[in-house]
């Protein structure tokens, strides 16, 4: 069970992160090609989170007004008809605190929201780019779709100085290393945003 003190190692953690990623994203600009309004990201996936998150982005839902409220309400019901009716057993989904191309609680959001768009590396070590690259979108200057990897030829040609580098930001990493063990922030399970969020709302 998640206490205040988990809570405020969090936000703690949070300005050690949020620091973190936006220096790789200036890194990587050349790269990334994120803006406002964009937001295949949060159309198809899973999300996982873990308990620590997902109790505070439910701080956030808690800020909403009502009416954003029903939105989320009504994404949700959308999302567990689908549910019920996907006999896969894993379940892509649009996030249902995406609200107009926008996210809702994005003050609140988890980690693998904020660590999104960067190249990243796999359980087996091999260097991924995120999905929205086949919209012509992140990374997708020195992508070769054949192959399916950053291509160094395409990147030598853009004679951008920057190397695309990948980063540890695989969620398990993100919520078990050496600051979180520093500050004994325990995260707790991790599962599908859905898994938990179905459980606190009447529907
Ligand atoms: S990660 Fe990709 S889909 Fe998401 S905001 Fe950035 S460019 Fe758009
Ligand atoms: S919480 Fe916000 S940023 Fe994260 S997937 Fe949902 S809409 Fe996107």
């Amino acid at each position: 069970m998640v206490n205040l003190d988990d809570i405020n190692k969090y936000r703690i953690y949070l300005q050690y992160l949020n620091k973190k990623l936006g220096e790789y994203f200036e890194e990587q600009s050349p790269y990334i090609f994120c803006k406002a309004g964009c937001s295949s990201c949060c159309e198809k996936g899973e999300y996982p989170f873990t308990e620590v998150e997902f109790t505070y982005l439910m701080l956030g839902v808690r800020t909403l007004d009502k009416d954003t409220f029903q939105k989320i309400e009504q994404n949700m019901i959308k999302i567990k008809k689908d549910k019920e009716a996907c006999n896969n057993k894993k379940f892509l989904h649009a996030c249902p605190f995406l609200i107009n191309k926008k996210c809702s609680v994005y003050d609140f959001r988890g980690i693998i929201c904020r660590s999104h768009g960067l190249a990243f590396f796999s359980k087996d070590e091999h260097v991924l780019v995120p999905a929205c690259v086949d919209e012509g979108l992140n990374y997708s200057n020195v992508y070769d779709f054949d192959t399916k990897t950053i291509s160094s030829e395409k990147y030598k040609q853009t004679g951008i100085k920057q190397e695309p580098l990948a980063h540890n930001v695989g969620v398990y990493y993100l919520t078990n290393n050496e600051i979180t063990k520093t500050l004994e922030l325990d995260f707790g399970e991790i599962k599908p945003m859905y898994e938990w969020f179905i459980h606190q709302i009447n529907i």
